[in-house]
């Protein structure tokens, strides 16, 4: 093989590589085996030795602490990560709160927001953090060590810390990071995560831990799993333990609350507040505050009898569908832009949702003029979830086979849902280009925005993002 050859295979592989990276953990659906994969990350691997000089400083064969390979070590939880008992009403949270009581005496409870992320431990021995891993069923998890090492506000020693300490967290996705990805993938033409709880449990359960580290993923700790060394007796006092040392924890109301109404105000605090959270909140998790008590009542074999959460109902609406828009990204992707009847959602007004692509359309089967069910995923992007009916008469939609602004015949990489304009000079992709050109995250050019650059556009002024420079003042 020549340098040529070696250069542009290499390429190939790191780009191959990359997407079943992203089909492997936003689409939970690998499309090709782990084997196949390790196959041609070997072939990376060989080619990089043979020429480092062109290996990629983010080549996928380059891991953080050298410890990703494509299948995870198995832990066993000494202490088994049990899940909670659901509540879906007040009435059940009463229900539960009076068994507390009948059972125990003067029993206290800590109420805080429950996170929808993914659950973890952390290990930590005379302050150094060891082994994180995976909830897996509970008893036993997988070893993402490597992949937690790249969150930052996971301290990974601790001063004055006790001889060995396990402590459970979730791993979150903040609203703006999953913002950030799905503008991204939209604009590759791929199938963008669900909500942030899939891309923070795929971005976890990456092979290659720097693309975890781009995920700017985050953390809350809400609980000690074990402690050696140091002698707490509640809840609310061991979180302020644990934020001592230098964990984030969760912020359980200021006090502990006794009765069922004070229980109730606190939920709906958190159901008001939730909506200003910079991550995704499902819910509320009341527990018994004293580890003493919380051994008194015990628990099944999946849940402890001592702590309920309480679920929120899912905010959907149902809208009309009046209108398929089709929207030219910058680099030639046509995304079909629902367009509805306003409804309040997350404390905002909506009345647009992509599409994504035909298929999505297609799964859903969407026609113009249907009752369709809307929501916020993550209570940032507005999605249309399901068709409630279709409309009268209404037809299969099928996206139309040209680009909506210069005409030039679509295509459709194979391999993408997505449909392209395929011609470099369609003026709706110059736009977006310009648009990208002079925005905050590119050049920051003050004083053009997307009208002023449609205006130039319109009256032919300019033809690329180079004509922006040869603008004469008149
Ligand atoms: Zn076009």
């Amino acid at each position: 093989m020549d340098e040529a050859t070696a250069k542009q295979r290499m390429a190939e592989l790191q780009q191959q590589l990359e997407r079943y990276n992203e089909e492997y953990y936003v689409q939970d659906a690998p499309s090709v085996t782990d084997y196949e994969y390790d196959m041609l990350l070997r072939e990376l691997e060989t080619l990089e030795q043979q020429y480092p000089q062109f290996a990629a400083a983010d080549s996928p064969t380059k891991h953080v602490g050298g410890a990703a390979s494509r299948t995870f070590e198995k832990v066993p939880h000494t202490v088994q990560m049990m899940s909670l008992q659901d509540v879906f009403s007040y009435e059940e949270m009463n229900a539960f709160v009076q068994k507390c009581q009948e059972e125990l005496e003067n029993p206290e409870f800590s109420v805080e927001p429950k996170i929808d992320g993914l659950s973890v431990s952390l290990e930590y021995t005379n302050g150094v953090f060891t082994r994180g891993s995976t909830r897996g069923d509970g008893f036993v998890g997988e070893d993402v060590t490597a992949n937690l090492m790249t969150i930052a506000n996971i301290p990974k020693k601790l001063e004055h810390a006790p001889a060995f300490l396990e402590v459970r967290g979730e791993v979150y996705m903040p609203r703006k990071s999953f913002a950030a990805l799905v503008e991204q993938q939209e604009l590759n033409g791929e199938t963008p995560a669900k909500n942030p709880r899939n891309a923070a449990a795929g971005s976890l359960r990456q092979k290659n831990a720097v693309v975890t580290a781009q995920r700017s993923l985050d953390i809350w700790i809400f609980n000690i799993q074990q402690i050696d060394g140091e002698i707490l007796s509640e809840h609310i006092e061991s979180l302020e333990y644990l934020r001592k040392l230098g964990f984030p924890t969760v912020i359980p109301h200021s006090k502990p609350l006794r009765t069922a109404e004070e229980i109730r105000a606190e939920i709906a605090a958190i159901g008001e507040a939730k909506l200003h959270y910079a991550y995704d909140t499902d819910g509320v998790v009341v527990k018994v505050n004293s580890f003493a008590q919380r051994e008194e009542m015990g628990a099944t074999s999946k849940v402890p009898k001592w702590a309920a959460a309480f679920k929120f109902p899912p905010e959907e609406k149902e809208t009309t569908l009046r209108e398929i828009q089709l929207s030219v990204g910058r680099t030639g992707v046509i995304t079909p832009v629902a367009i509805f009847d306003p409804v309040q959602l997350a404390g905002t007004e909506v009345a647009r949702a992509t599409l994504h692509n035909q298929d999505f359309i297609t799964e859903r089967d969407i026609r113009l003029g249907d009752t369709i069910v809307v929501r916020k995923a993550g209570e940032i992007i507005p999605e249309v979830l399901r068709v409630k009916c279709h409309a009268e008469g209404a037809l299969p939609y099928q996206l139309p086979n040209a680009c909506p602004v210069c005409h030039t015949q679509a295509v459709r990489d194979p391999e993408e849902a997505a449909i392209r304009c395929p011609n470099p000079d369609c003026p709706a992709q110059l736009m977006k280009r310009m648009i990208h050109f002079v925005s905050k995250d590119a050049m920051n050019i003050d004083g053009l925005g997307p009208q002023n650059l449609a205006a130039l556009q319109e009256n032919g002024l300019v033809h690329s993002v180079a004509d922006l420079y040869s603008l004469k003042k008149k």
